[in-house]
């Protein structure tokens, strides 16, 4: 059952990661053809448009290869992994998505962090599910910071927004199914969030934050000799 509803929610974040693929792959596509259109009709030598178009290929690949790798259910392979750059590779595939609701993701990390050992198309689902948590709940725009730093067992994860933070009453209930404040959510990413973290003996914790916005800590043990 557990299997079933981690790939039903999947199905709910590729729906709606779907929309933004569309933007994220017709920003690219549409610099390409105004290269090809340049290279067209001008004249000389336009080997400088080469590197541009290439790396605006490159770019649809790779959005293209995070969106099939993340809709595919796979069996789970524990790597040792930095997991620095699953977050890049997490915030690039939402970025477009962020910029379109005038959100602005900054990443900070400390450049001493452990490796952890994980399954990393998991834990781009927690990434994926907790981000998009945090942009929905600026619906006026924002930003979000994704700090990475040691801890004294591994490493930790801190993602904060500027929302409107959590009700008190509904903060012991976070992670239940189907636990929803939003029209069209699904209230099971926090529970399949909490379910991976478990699978990864890391924790997943969720609070207000001082001012404003919500806090959500994600803590992992760092890879055994790591
Ligand atoms: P869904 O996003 O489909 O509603 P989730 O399990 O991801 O389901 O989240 C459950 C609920 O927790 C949300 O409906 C929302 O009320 C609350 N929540 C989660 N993250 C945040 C956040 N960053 N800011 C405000 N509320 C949040
Ligand atoms: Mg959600």
């Amino acid at each position: 059952a557990e299997e079933l509803l981690r790939n039903s929610e999947r199905l709910a974040v590729m729906g709606q990661l779907a929309a933004g693929l569309a933007h994220e792959i017709r920003n690219p596509l549409t610099a390409l053809k105004g290269f090809i259109q340049l290279l067209q009709s001008a004249p000389g030598d336009n080997k400088g448009y080469f590197p541009i178009m290439l790396t605006e290929l490159d770019r649809i690949n790779f959005i293209l290869n995070e969106f099939l790798l993340l809709s595919k259910p796979r069996p789970t392979q524990f790597r040792e992994t930095d997991i620095r750059v699953v977050l890049e590779h997490v915030v690039t595939l939402l970025d477009t998505q962020a910029i379109l609701n005038k959100v602005r993701i900054a990443i900070e990390a400390e450049e001493d962090v452990p490796p952890i050992r994980c399954d990393e198309n998991q834990m781009k689902q927690v990434f994926v599910n907790v981000l998009k948590n945090a942009i929905e709940a600026m619906p006026d725009g924002g930003e979000v910071t994704v700090c990475t730093f040691r801890t004294e067992k591994g490493v930790s994860v801190r993602i904060a927004d500027q929302g409107g933070g959590i009700p008190e009453e509904l903060l012991p209930r976070l992670g239940q199914p189907f636990l929803t404040t939003k029209e069209k959510g699904t209230g099971l990413g926090l529970m399949i969030c909490r379910n991976i973290m478990d699978n990864h003996n890391g924790t997943l914790t969720i609070r207000n934050g001082p001012e404003r916005g919500t806090i959500v800590d994600i803590e992992l043990p760092a890879a055994a000799g790591g």
